[in-house]
C-alpha cells in the first residue's frame, strides 16, 4: 500500500524570492527604515493592503505583535475586559495579557464557531473590544457580531491568521472589523517562517500601531496610504502620536518581507486548491456514520489548509483516542484538540488568564474535534490516502467496540 504524505513539508519558496535575496545578501540592506522609499516591507504592505482592500497595512514580526499592537492601538485603559473565544490558539488570550487587558472567553460551538447566545450575553458593557478568532478559517457570522458590536460602539479585531482567502459575503476577512491580523509563520497559507500583517482603513490606529511597532523619530514618514489618496489624514494622526508612545519594536525584516512578496501571486492558486482538497476529502468523510465535517456558514466561502470533523458517537475518552491511533498506525496524524496533553488551542491550558469557569459546551467540542493537517500542494491520490485512512481508523474502532462490547 501506498504511504500516506508527509503534511509538515513546506511548498518550495517561489524562484522569484532568489534574486531579490541575492541582491540583499550582497548590499547588507535588510533593515525596513534604511532605503530612502520602497523597501521591500513597505512594498509588501502596499500590496497586501490592495489585495484584500484595506486602506493602510503595517507588516510586523508575527501575527501575535500585529493583534498586541492592535489591541494597543485601540488605547483601552488597563484591565478592559476583551471578549476572544474558546476555541482559539494561546497567541490569542496572551496578546490580550501583554496588552495588560483582561481575556473574557466566549463558548464556541461543535461547528467551531462563536455561540452566538453566548456571545450576546457576555457582551456586557464592561467589555471594551472583542478579537474574532477566524479558527483554521472557519468563520463566525460575522453579520450578528458586527451587529451587536457597532450597536455597541465596541470595536472588532479579527484574528485572520489562518484565514488568508476566506470571504464571507463575498467580503476578505480581516476587512469588517476595526483591523483585521494574518500571520506568515510557516503552518499558514503564506509561509515566511514568522511574520505578520495588520489591515485597517483606520489613520489613527495605524498611526498609533505604526509608531508602536519601532517607527521611531521620523521613520513614520516612510508609511503612506494608498496610490494617490489624500496624505494628510495620515501625517496628521503621525504628528498627533509623535513621541507620546512606547517602542515596541516588533518590525519586519526586508528579507522576511521578500519571501513574503513572492508568494502574494501564489494565493489566489492555494485557496483554490485547499478548497478542493478540503471539499474533497469531506465528502468522503461524511460518507460515515461516525466522522461528521460541519458545513460552512451560508455566506462564506473557506480558504483551508487543513480539515477538522467530529468523532461521533463516541462515548468514552479511549476510544476517541484508539481512533486517532489507529489513523497513526496508517500514517495519518490526527490532533484531537482536548486530547493531546498540553494542546495550546485547550482553553483549561492556559493558567496565564486567571479563572474563567468552565466553557461546557467548547469543552465538549474540543474533546472529539479532530483536525488534520491538508496541505494544497497534496494530489488527489494523495488525498484518497487520508481519507481511506481515516474512514477505516473508525471503521475498525467501531468494529472493535461491536465485538468487545468496550
Ligand atoms: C498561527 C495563529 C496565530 C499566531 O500567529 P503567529 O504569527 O505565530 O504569532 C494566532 N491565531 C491563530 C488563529 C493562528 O492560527
Amino acid at each position: 500500500m501506498a504511504e500516506a504524505p508527509n503534511v509538515y513539508d513546506a511548498e518550495p519558496i517561489p524562484e522569484s524570492a532568489r534574486a531579490e535575496v541575492e541582491r540583499m545578501l550582497q548590499s547588507g540592506d535588510l533593515f525596513r527604515y534604511t532605503a530612502p522609499e520602497d523597501a521591500p516591507v513597505s512594498l509588501l504592505e502596499r500590496e497586501f493592503a490592495d489585495l484584500l482592500g484595506s486602506k493602510y497595512a503595517l507588516a510586523v514580526s508575527s501575527c501575535s505583535a500585529a493583534l498586541f499592537l492592535s489591541l494597543e492601538a485601540l488605547d483601552l485603559a488597563p484591565n478592559t475586559k476583551v471578549l476572544i473565544p474558546a476555541f482559539t490558539f494561546a497567541a490569542v488570550p496572551s496578546s490580550v495579557v501583554h496588552a495588560r487587558l483582561q481575556p473574557v472567553l466566549v463558548e464556541v460551538g461543535d461547528n467551531y464557531r462563536i455561540d452566538m447566545t453566548d456571545f450576546e450575553a457576555k457582551l456586557t458593557d464592561e467589555i471594551g473590544a472583542v478579537i474574532i478568532s477566524h479558527m483554521r478559517g472557519h468563520t463566525s457570522d460575522m453579520d450578528a457580531i458586527m451587529a451587536l458590536c457597532d450597536a455597541k460602539g465596541v470595536p472588532v479585531i479579527e484574528d485572520a491568521a489562518h484565514s488568508l482567502g476566506t470571504t464571507w459575503n463575498g467580503q476578505n476577512i480581516g476587512t469588517m472589523g476595526r483591523v483585521g491580523c494574518f500571520s506568515f509563520q510557516s503552518y499558514k497559507l503564506v509561509n515566511a517562517g514568522e511574520g505578520g500583517i495588520l489591515i485597517t482603513d483606520d489613520a489613527d490606529l495605524v498611526a498609533r500601531a505604526v509608531i508602536m511597532s519601532g517607527a521611531y523619530e521620523h521613520n513614520w514618514k516612510k508609511h503612506k496610504g494608498p496610490e494617490g489618496a489624500n496624505s494628510s489624514e495620515l501625517e496628521e494622526a503621525f504628528a498627533r502620536w509623535q513621541n507620546q508612545l512606547p517602542l515596541y519594536n516588533l518590525r519586519l525584516s526586508n528579507l522576511s518581507a521578500a519571501i513574503i512578496r513572492s508568494q502574494l501571486p501564489e494565493v489566489a492558486r492555494r485557496v483554490e486548491a485547499g478548497r478542493f482538497n478540503h471539499d474533497y476529502v469531506a465528502d468522503q468523510l461524511n460518507t460515515s456514520a461516525w466522522l461528521q465535517v460541519p458545513p460552512p456558514l451560508a455566506p462564506e466561502n473557506r480558504a483551508p489548509d487543513s480539515i477538522q470533523f467530529n468523532l461521533q458517537g463516541f462515548a468514552s475518552d479511549a476510544e476517541a483516542k484508539a481512533f486517532a491511533d489507529a489513523a497513526a498506525t496508517r500514517g495519518v496524524k490526527v490532533q484531537i484538540f482536548g486530547l493531546s496533553s498540553d494542546n495550546a488551542r485547550a482553553f483549561w491550558n492556559w493558567n496565564f488568564i486567571g479563572e474563567q469557569g468552565d466553557l461546557r459546551q467548547t469543552r465538549t467540542m474540543l474533546m472529539r474535534a479532530c483536525d488534520v493537517r491538508l496541505p494544497t500542494r497534496l494530489t488527489q491520490s494523495e488525498l484518497d490516502l487520508i481519507s481511506t485512512a481515516l474512514l477505516s481508523a473508525a471503521d475498525e474502532v467501531k468494529a472493535e467496540e461491536r465485538a468487545y462490547g468496550t
